[in-house]
């Protein structure tokens, strides 16, 4: 097999992965005109400080010998195998890298002939790339559950993020779905991360020479829709990781039907919305302090799919509203919606300068479409307050005929 076909088989085998998007569509460049897209091979990730970054996303092998039901590469599926060994990798990213289609790396494995050996390889072509070749490009490392303790440490010294994916909601998810992988098997790397990325920034404070380890923090990803785990069970679980894990994220990965099976659900459509909403209330656990207890509970398990979280919290809290713009602290003024974290910070850096209005709120980036039925400025509301929840819903949902808001649907991957 020559290597056209093995990156065409590996990087497509590779595109399940949620950590980052693949291109997603073939297109060959018109006559006459430049540039081809592939299927697979280069995908785009968020460094920390915002930018977009372009990776090479591929497998070190699609060869699996476990037998995941939700996954295409299990080992009973009869789809075409490859494996390609650390330099072909190594050859490869350098050469993507010199001639600027990528600034990193992204590598994930089915499991090969054992979770040791296949991590070795992988550890490998960190190593060799960092060590040998000296490339100081981003490198994503996804850690194989089981593998031992010593070869997570290397790849979190020479990998920039390294990531073990969760997999499931609930260890009985797994256990029916994943049978050969096994809840420990996933934890325990997590937590020794989690804990050698605290000890390399405690002793990083005292020497500026004491190593690195994953710099971009650990991330990990759970499949949404393939297990009957309520919202509330998925937002626990994330919150209990970000806490206890030092995780940087959490991925939500909407589960796309690739195999006949019937341990797995029959869905019309990947629950795409949901993934969606699930992100935005991550988004809420991790940068407004709120917790899965306040955005779920046991009586409304599951997130509302006409309205965003933080909306939805809204609606069911009036007592808390509507909230005084010029004198509320910054803690509160993260759960009107329309106010995001930017504006909340410029809402109070500019009141001690003059006092806000609703004009000035517009101007500071304020989302007023929501914000208006929350706040007051100075005591006056935007407008007739609306103090029916249902009424409220409406309107929110309807728009108030200025500016109609398009109904949710749900969104699909292709057209
Ligand atoms: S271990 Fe499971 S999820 Fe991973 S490649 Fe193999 S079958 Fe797929």
């Amino acid at each position: 097999m020559d290597m056209q076909e093995k990156l065409g088989i590996l990087s497509g085998a590779a595109r399940y992965d949620a950590s980052c998007a693949s291109s997603g569509c073939g297109r060959e460049a018109p006559l006459r005109g430049t540039g081809n897209t592939s299927q697979g091979g280069i995908c785009h990730s968020w460094s920390d400080d915002g930018r977009c970054i372009s990776l090479l996303k591929i497998l070190l092998s699609n060869d699996c010998r476990y037998d995941c039901a939700y996954c295409v590469n299990r080992s009973s599926n009869p789809v075409p195998r490859a494996s390609f060994t650390a330099r072909e990798i190594v050859d490869l990213t350098m050469e993507f890298y010199r001639r600027n289609y990528i600034e990193g790396l992204f590598l994930s494995s089915a499991v090969m002939k054992g979770p040791d050996q296949t991590m070795e390889e992988m550890v490998r072509v960190a190593e060799i790339l960092r060590n040998e070749e000296l490339f100081g490009g981003y490198i994503h490392l996804k850690v194989i559950p089981g593998s031992s303790p010593e070869l997570v440490r290397r790849a979190g010294l020479a990998a920039d993020r390294v990531s073990v994916n969760i997999e499931l909601p609930s260890s009985e998810s797994l256990h029916r779905l994943a049978p050969q992988k096994r809840k420990e098997s996933i934890l325990e790397p997590m937590k020794l991360i989690g804990g050698e990325i605290g000890t390399s920034l405690v002793e990083r404070r005292s020497s500026r020479k004491a190593p690195r380890f994953a710099p971009a923090g650990q991330s990990t990803q759970m499949i949404i829709g393939a297990s009957p785990e309520t919202d509330l069970q998925i937002l626990r679980l994330s919150q209990g990781l970000y806490k206890r894990m030092n995780l940087k994220r959490v991925y939500y990965s909407a589960f796309v039907p690739v195999n006949e099976d019937n341990r797995l659900p029959v869905l019309a459509s990947p629950p795409l919305l949901r993934e969606h909403r699930l992100y935005q209330a991550d988004w809420l656990l991790r940068f407004y302090g709120f917790t899965a207890e306040e955005i779920l509970s046991e009586q409304m398990p599951d997130l509302d799919e006409s309205f965003d979280p933080k909306t939805a919290w809204a609606l069911r809290h009036p007592e808390f509203f509507p909230v005084e713009v010029n004198r509320a602290d910054y803690g509160t003024l993260l759960r009107v919606p329309g106010i995001g974290v930017t504006s909340a910070k410029r809402i109070v850096a500019a009141r001690r300068f003059s006092l806000l209005t609703h004009e000035g709120m517009k101007k500071i980036g304020v989302v007023m479409k929501r914000a208006k039925y929350f706040i007051t400025c100075s005591g006056r509301p935007f407008e007739k307050p609306d103090r029916e929840p249902l009424q409220l819903r409406q309107r929110l949902l309807l728009g108030d005929g200025s500016d109609p808001v398009p109904a949710p649907r749900q969104l699909v991957l292709f057209s």
